[in-house]
């Protein structure tokens, strides 16, 4: 692939050390007319080797080039199941960036911060109205910390009642921050089976539940894009039993104005502003997990608990059994400025539209490729769609597919997760693309398929377009070599 000339992207940029020709400068000014002043010794950098003497524009060119490697849903559709990623309007990015709300110290005194307070009151109103819960705290920020508040405030509220209980049931088809929340929380993880259908039947949760189990984790929709249709039921054998319901709600951009888990009798939901409330999200970046609860858990919210008084709003840091502050001062602010924007500007209905067409979205993807990729769960989805890689023909398996996709220019779906497929492909193209780029993706999928059977090398050398090919995944977290020398 050493094609002479430069066409699109650059994707085989040369190291900075590469470019360097002795002498270059990176400056061009007129010659001195003062006496030239020495760097103080102890300033001069002299041990780097072979510093790289570049110009000005081969400097900004370089630069330039290595940014845009970094694919975003900025540069292309990023079908990344579980994680939404979905475009994120402009305006929440204007709204974020406003003088007077981006320059708002977390320290500035209650009576002068009444709007930012105000905004965060109405942020938590909305989301409880969104999804059936009496209160909702935003201090958590990620989902995985949301599920560590919901989880405490669980254990709190189980401590209030005197049970020391002991074991939290977790299906199959859960994400796996799941087992990780519940153990870092004291518990026993007891792994249920989803069985053929992919949903959790009240049944199995009837068979598991004892006086020693605290808690239900469940994901709804869960992993395979199901939506847990006995969840009513399950929630009710769970009380009845004496434990309490968390749902993980990081799918919520399925059934967004359209069913409540709070109705449905869950008792903890965590959301991810950073999925479904159109906020960007990557590289383990700012986000935010608030989280909605029922009435009987309110006494132990992280605190403070901001609370409207009248007209006024105030930071409540009095509550005794509260499980305490989780995050300095009250969570991400910035995020919720973009969630509360984009609220606003969907409204209701909009906000419904959104889960309908994320839904339509995933099942067309899940139409067209039915017939290509085989589909493990035919019951019917809700944002994603997961696939096997079972009918990939001439050796090829998931990983072969999700490399080749870089070659025609879309970033790969979820692989290997969730576990209860072997091979899984999880597709979630989510409401923000066009019908076109869903078409375009499906055919470079198909294509795919079809060049597995034909042409298998394209897969398992793939990809051929990038600066390099397959890499060490492991070795480049674990030993990551982070310093170039000159070949000697
Ligand atoms: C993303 C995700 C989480 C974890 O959320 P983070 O914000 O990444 O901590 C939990 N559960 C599900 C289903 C998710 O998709």
């Amino acid at each position: 692939m050493n094609r002479i000339g430069t066409r699109g992207l650059i994707l085989k940029e040369k190291l900075i050390f590469e470019h360097s020709d002795p002498g270059r400068k990176g400056y061009s000014l007129p010659a001195l007319d003062v006496p030239p002043s020495t760097l103080p010794e102890e300033l001069s950098r002299l041990e780097i080797e072979g510093f790289p003497e570049v110009s000005e524009v081969d400097v900004v060119r370089h630069f330039t080039r290595l940014s845009t490697w970094n694919y975003g849903v900025d540069t292309g559709f990023y079908p990344l199941g579980s994680c939404t990623m979905k475009y994120n309007p402009k305006v929440n990015e204007v709204v974020a960036r406003l003088p007077g709300l981006a320059g708002c110290h977390p320290h500035t005194p209650e009576r002068l911060s009444q709007g930012a307070l105000g905004m965060m009151y109405d942020l938590q109103v909305a989301l409880a109205e969104l999804s059936g819960f009496d209160a909702v705290t935003l201090q958590p920020a990620a989902g995985a910390h949301g599920e560590l508040a919901g989880m405490l405030m669980i254990r709190a509220w189980h401590e209030a009642q005197g049970s020391s209980r002991k074991k939290v049931l977790i299906p199959d088809t859960a994400h796996g921050t799941n087992p990780a929340t519940a153990a870092l929380c004291g518990y026993d993880v007891v792994p249920i089976a989803s069985g053929d259908s992919g949903v959790l039947t009240a049944e199995t949760v009837a068979a598991h539940m004892n006086e020693d189990v605290a808690a239900l984790m469940i994901t709804n929709p869960n992993t395979l894009g199901i939506y847990e249709a006995d969840i009513r039921k399950i929630c009710e054998i769970v009380h009845e039993g004496g434990g309490l319901v968390y749902c993980d709600g990081a799918n919520f951009n399925a059934v967004m104005g359209i069913a409540r888990p709070g109705d449905a009798g869950v008792d903890v939901m965590h959301f991810n502003l950073h999925k479904t409330f159109a906020t960007p999200h990557g590289g383990g970046g700012p986000g935010s997990g608030p989280v909605g609860i029922n009435k009987k858990l309110i006494p132990y919210l992280p605190k403070p608990v901001v609370v409207r008084e009248g007209e006024k709003y105030r930071l409540d840091y009095d509550r005794l059994e509260s499980i305490g502050r989780l995050r300095s001062f009250y969570g991400n602010f910035g995020i919720m400025l973009r969630a509360w924007a984009y609220i606003l500007t969907m409204g209701g209905e909009g906000l419904k539209q959104v889960s309908e067409m994320a839904v339509l979205n995933a099942n067309y993807i899940r139409a067209r490729l039915e017939e290509t990729y085989h589909l493990p769960y035919k019951n019917r989805s809700l944002h994603e769609a997961v696939f096997s890689d079972k009918n990939l023909g001439g050796g090829c398996h998931t990983l072969d597919l999700a490399k080749r996709l870089i070659d025609y220019g879309y970033h790969p779906p979820t692989v290997y997760f969730p576990l209860v497929v072997q091979g899984a492909i999880m597709i979630e193209p989510t409401e923000t693309e066009s019908m076109e780029v869903l078409d375009e993706f499906c055919d470079a999928m198909l294509a795919i398929a079809e060049e597995a059977e034909n042409n298998p090398e394209l897969l398992l050398e793939a990809p051929s377009v990038t600066a390099l090919s397959r890499l060490d995944e492991t070795a480049a977290a674990r030993k990551p070599v982070l310093r170039y020398r000159a070949e000697a």
